[in-house]
């Protein structure tokens, strides 16, 4: 008798997290014999991915450990690795080590992540559990009867009964026109490249000023670039400061049952502008008093100030504009899901650079690297950048900017962010996805899924066996950037999906 196939495209955190919650239940409901589980991941490690994969000291995490587990309902599970691993791994520990909030370099998650799957995938095996790695990148998937076929770089093919697509963050393919340019660098990772190419005494030109900037300034730093570094991005925002001690507030106004009465009464989704007004009321009550709200606006202000600034805020614990996004941490989930579409757009539109600068704050201690960097004059933000071209002619990049301002630069390192659009994803088989209609692209980002069960959704039907986690799901999920979110989501996509296989309800 066949067995059962599993397959997981992308053996990322997102991937090995599933394929370990696969096997645990499979083993527990005794029928990991019956099914096998398959990772196709294109790398040589499975584990890294592209967050984790990096060698740069100063590419580190920023989220605490505590919640960096990779088990489901463990969170804790890193933090506690960290503590037993100490003697072996301290040194990669950037702060607070020893304690729940500790910082560490990404590569030692990595290593984490790697030394996890590597254990359950002896495990499964020892427990006579079909389990494989095919370490090659998936290009195409078609549909059968019952099933998938996935086509493989090299030209194999590889049949599934369900398929789990975890292909993590791809880049953004946002200027196409520069991908054959010698000195373009479409994304800060992987680094070598940029240290191959770009010498140590260059002036380099990064697009961006966000998380993905602040990677791309640590690489150079790290390896000691001595030329003038230029942050270029339409609002010249930098991400706030993650404080040392969050003070975590006990929301009254911005609450799930305060939207629950909004449906409950008006029989209608809660809208942003009611949103803001309860937050609004949120802020002001922690602040103690009225906001000067226009005085809270960022953009045309030196980004060398605001981060002296939120440096001092963060080391006060913090203020209300990232206190509250983080104390909402498990809820604004679930309150993004109960927002209309047209309204999850109005957000992203009206908010979404806030949300992104007071929700995804770069640690402490990177923050005290960057400010470094600004006394030193090494670094600069120059907000208002439009459109980037390549002159032949002069041989360099041209950056303009809306007030009809040109700059010339040699080196240029793309660092605006992931893609959120699945048709910026640099990804052919995303991309294949999408043309062969097997994925439905939503107009908020990402791709249409069912947000219980994590399966795939095309017009009105329902896949039984096709599921989607982690950025690719971003627009309909708000914190698929975390992997607490993502592992919190591998727990329901995996009871949904073994019961399908071993037909009892979860
Ligand atoms: C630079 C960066 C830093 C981040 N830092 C943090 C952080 O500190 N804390 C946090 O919680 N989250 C962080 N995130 C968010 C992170 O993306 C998510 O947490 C996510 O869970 C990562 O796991 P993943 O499996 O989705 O992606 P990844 O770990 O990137 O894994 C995806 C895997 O899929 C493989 N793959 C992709 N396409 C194919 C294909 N076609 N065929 C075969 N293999 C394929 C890739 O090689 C990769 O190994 C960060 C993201 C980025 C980009």
């Amino acid at each position: 008798m066949s067995l059962t196939n599993i397959t997981i495209i992308g053996g990322g955190a997102c991937g090995i997290s599933a394929f370990i919650e696969l096997f645990l239940q499979l083993r527990i409901a005794k029928s990991h014999r019956e099914v096998s589980i398959t990772i196709i991941e294109e790398n040589q490690e499975v584990g890294k991915g592209l967050a984790f994969g990096t060698k740069q000291p100063g590419h580190i995490l920023n989220t605490q450990a505590d919640l960096m587990g990779i088990h489901f309902s463990e969170p804790q599970h890193f933090s506690d690795w960290l503590i037993e691993h100490d003697a072996r791994i301290g040194d990669e520990v950037v702060d607070n080590q020893g304690e729940n909030k500790a910082f560490t370099t990404r590569r030692l998650y990595g290593d984490y992540l790697k030394e996890q799957f590597e254990h359950y995938f002896a495990l499964a095996q020892k427990e006579g559990m079909d389990v494989q790695v095919i370490h090659a990148c998936a290009t195409k998937v078609h549909q059968q009867e019952s099933g998938f076929t996935v086509d493989l770089a090299g030209n194999t093919q590889h049949s599934c009964d369900f398929l789990v697509l975890s292909p993590g963050t791809p880049v953004a393919d946002n200027y196409p026109q520069l991908n054959d340019k010698e000195h373009y660098f479409g994304s800060p990772w992987p680094s070598d490249p940029i240290l191959e190419k770009i010498p140590k005494e260059a002036d380099v030109a990064i697009l961006g000023s966000s998380l993905s900037a602040i990677d791309a300034l640590m690489t150079l730093t790290d390896n000691d670039y001595q030329g003038k570094i230029t942050c270029y991005s339409p609002d010249g925002l930098m991400p706030r400061v993650q404080p040392e001690e969050q003070d975590m507030i006990d929301c009254k106004f911005l609450t799930l049952k305060k939207l629950h009465e909004i449906q409950r009464n008006e029989l209608r989704n809660p809208t942003v502008k009611e949103i803001f007004r309860l937050f609004k009321e949120e802020a002001e009550a922690y602040a103690g008093g009225k906001i000067d709200w226009k005085a809270t606006a960022r953009t045309g202000k030196p980004a060398e100030k605001l981060l002296e600034e939120d440096i001092e805020i963060a080391r006060n614990g913090g203020d209300a504009l990232s206190n509250i996004p983080y104390s909402l941490r498990y809820e604004s989930s679930e309150m993004w899901k109960w927002l209309d579409e047209s309204e999850k757009l109005k957000f992203k539109k009206w908010f979404g650079t806030y949300w992104a600068v007071n929700r995804h704050c770069m640690p402490l201690i990177n923050a005290e690297r960057v400010n470094k960097l600004f006394t030193s004059k090494q670094l600069q933000v120059v907000p208002g950048l439009k459109e980037v071209a390549f002159d032949d002619g002069r041989q360099s990049f041209v950056l303009t900017h809306g007030d009809g301002r040109e700059v010339l630069e040699k080196f240029v390192i793309n660092a605006t962010g992931p893609a959120s659009a699945v048709k910026l994803m640099k990804s052919e088989l995303m991309q294949n996805l999408a043309k062969d209609g097997l994925i439905e692209p939503e107009d908020v980002g990402g791709i249409k899924i069912n947000t219980e069960t994590m399966q795939v959704i095309t017009g009105k039907s329902v896949y039984p066996n096709f599921y989607a986690i982690g950025h690719i799901t971003n627009g309909l999920l708000l914190d698929v950037n975390a992997v607490w979110f993502n592992v919190k989501m591998i727990g329901n996509l995996s009871r949904h999906l073994i019961s399908q296989i071993i037909g009892n309800p979860s």
